[in-house]
């Protein structure tokens, strides 16, 4: 794949902030962050500078957007490129892709901000040569992208791995915080889910709190059925939480080893320890998502 020299435009549109960026090839040259307020003050500030930058570099021959969801990625219906049933104030059926269209006329590559990132990963990190490779985020919420032979998996909609039902430990009531579905995976071990259960900062709450047993162990549950439904080479890791306690990760492997109980043939927790780890690109996963996302589009 050549991508060495081809000028491109990404956007990373977040819940909380956006990243815009101007790459050449995977380089990026580039990038300005931007707080996500309004969207016709968001999307308006993102291209006033790519058009700055345009003056600047020259003209990219794509765009790249990875957004966070959920959006619309089939082309044949109206939602195609919107951010659809958000629960972020002002962001519901928002048209991303007809702004950015309307005011540049590049090809758009639009999806999900974890399919960026997993086509990203695949290209250029820890996913490379994996036929079945999965980006899961932690953070504000859970999402995860899915890729399969190098793209994104898209169906009816897209994955929505966060929102899964998990078995919880007995006598964990904890009511979960996903406004749609309490005590999904997202509503138990997100961020916000984590500070909710131990009344504190997510960052502040000790690395031995009785909090993490259920927290790895709902997790374990997500990453034995994404061992049993798809078959991944490998499950990469990303987002705030994890990002500072990669010591977790021995445990989610001894776990999702337990639940398994040898049923995926070689596949223990030795073998899960090469299979789920941190991105190998650690924070430009994202950024580079949108890059990736503009080189195909
Ligand atoms: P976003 O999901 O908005 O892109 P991040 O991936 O940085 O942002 O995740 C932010 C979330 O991660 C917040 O809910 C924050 O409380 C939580 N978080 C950040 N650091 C930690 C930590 N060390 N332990 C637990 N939770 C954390
Ligand atoms: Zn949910």
């Amino acid at each position: 794949m050549n991508d060495g020299d081809r000028l491109v435009a990404g956007i990373e549109l977040g819940g909380t902030k956006a990243i815009a960026l101007i790459a050449r090839g995977r380089e990026i040259v580039a990038r300005e962050r931007f707080p996500t307020g309004s969207p016709a003050q968001t999307l308006g500030a993102i291209g006033d500078r790519i058009e700055a930058w345009r003056a600047e570099h020259g003209e990219p021959e794509a765009l790249g957007i990875a957004s966070f969801g959920p959006v619309g990625l089939d082309r044949a219906r109206v939602d195609y490129g919107h951010i659809t049933s958000t629960p972020k104030p002002g962001w519901r059926q928002v048209d991303v892709v007809g702004y950015f269209g309307a005011r540049f006329g590049w090809p758009v590559g639009f999806d999900t901000d974890v399919a960026g990132a997993a086509l990203a990963e695949y290209r250029w990190g820890a996913a490379q040569g994996c036929a079945v490779a999965i980006y899961l985020t932690i953070g504000t919420g859970i999402g995860g992208g899915v890729i399969v032979d190098g793209r994104p998996v898209h169906g009816l909609v897209h994955p929505e791995l966060g929102h899964v039902r998990v078995r919880r430990a007995s006598g964990d009531d904890f009511p979960g915080v996903c406004p749609f579905h309490g005590d999904c995976l997202e509503g138990l071990a997100s961020g916000p889910a984590i500070a909710a259960r131990a009344g504190m900062n997510g960052a502040d709450v000790g690395d031995d709190h009785v909090l993490w047993e259920q927290v790895t162990g709902e997790l374990a549950e997500a990453m034995a059925a994404l061992m049993l439904t798809l078959s991944p080479q490998r499950i990469l890791i990303g987002g705030g939480v994890f990002q500072h306690r990669q010591a977790l990760l021995a445990k989610v492997h001894a776990r999702t080893a337990a639940l398994l109980n040898g049923y995926v043939t070689g596949v223990g927790a030795r073998e899960l320890a090469e299979i789920i780890m941190a991105p190998g690109l650690g924070e430009m996963a994202g950024p580079l998502g949108a890059v990736a996302l503009a080189l195909d589009a």
